[in-house]
């Protein structure tokens, strides 16, 4: 994203939308910047702020005329006076930060669907968590905090050593070099993006390894970091297995999301696995 400083009359609207702060106003040109390596191209401020079309040289001298009689004059504070923002063309590796920054992005220019991932909301008929699995989400850098690939790098490292399993639809297994390793591609470790999520999933006696495993490399890298946890409730709609797990862990369990089991269920695999564990 960039500022165009000949239309930038610097009344700081913008810095206060931007959830990155990159947006400062630069004090030797007077005019706001957008810092380049902290934006994430979420587009927030082009397509937050309402863009008006005033003259910058009339708002400039208004603006002095009213400071010279100790008056203020500024714009509604949702509006960007003189519509000064003006989105670089985006190219690969910059365009990932995009297309995991700005939910209403179309992705087909980077090949993956984005940060957005069905995660466990439609098991019903995806049957990605089957039973006696645990699925994680482990999502990195929200609210407002934003991460680099380089960082969720290093927990997809150690993920993999530990011997997950990546889901293949996730956005960010899409960019693996080696799923094996939980290698991600060189060229975009040095890109930061707004929030990424990564997916995995394990057998239910695993649960207190991995979320031990993602408290460690937390420690490690400058970012926040959630744990959401997916499993099957049992044919009464309750969970005895993973969450007195959690419980242990120190959670306290808030259900936030229960699918109640109306989909259709297309997925081969699940009608399989249910077949053999539903009671004769
Ligand atoms: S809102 Fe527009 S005019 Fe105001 S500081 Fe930001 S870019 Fe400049
Ligand atoms: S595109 Fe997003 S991160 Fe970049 S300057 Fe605008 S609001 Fe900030």
């Amino acid at each position: 994203m960039k500022i165009n400083s000949d239309k930038c009359v610097a009344c700081g609207n913008c810095t206060y939308v931007c959830p990155m702060g990159a947006i400062y106003i630069d004090p030797a040109i007077k005019r706001a910047t957008v810092n380049a390596t902290e934006c994430v191209e979420c587009y927030a401020c082009y397509n937050g702020l309402s863009q008006e079309h005033l003259n910058p040289t009339m708002v400039r001298t208004m603006r002095k005329l009213f400071q010279w009689m100790r008056l203020r004059f500024d714009p509604e504070p949702d509006v960007c006076p003189t519509a000064a923002f003006e989105p670089d063309p985006l190219s690969w590796p910059r365009v990932v930060r995009r297309a995991f920054s700005d939910p209403r992005v179309p992705h087909e220019s980077t090949g993956v669907e984005g940060r957005g991932t069905e995660e466990v909301k439609t098991n019903d008929i995806s049957g990605r968590v089957k039973v006696g699995e645990v699925g994680f989400t482990i999502e990195f850098g929200r609210p407002a905090v934003g991460v680099w690939f380089r960082d969720i790098q290093k927990m997809c490292a150690e993920l993999a050593k530990a011997g997950v399993s990546f889901e293949k639809k996730n956005p960010v297994t899409s960019l693996m070099s080696d799923v094996a390793t939980g290698t991600i591609r060189e060229d975009i470790l040095n890109e930061k993006v707004l929030s990424a999520i990564v997916e995995i999933k394990v057998p239910v006696e695993r649960t207190e390894e991995i979320i031990r495993l993602v408290w460690a490399v937390e420690k490690q890298i400058d970012t926040v970091v959630a744990i959401g946890v997916g499993t099957r409730c049992d044919e009464e709609g309750e969970d005895y297995v993973v969450g007195p797990i959690l419980e242990r862990l120190g959670y306290k369990l808030e259900r936030a999301k229960t699918n109640i089991g109306l989909g259709r269920i297309t997925n081969r695999n699940i009608e399989r696995n249910l077949a053999e564990v539903a009671p004769k």
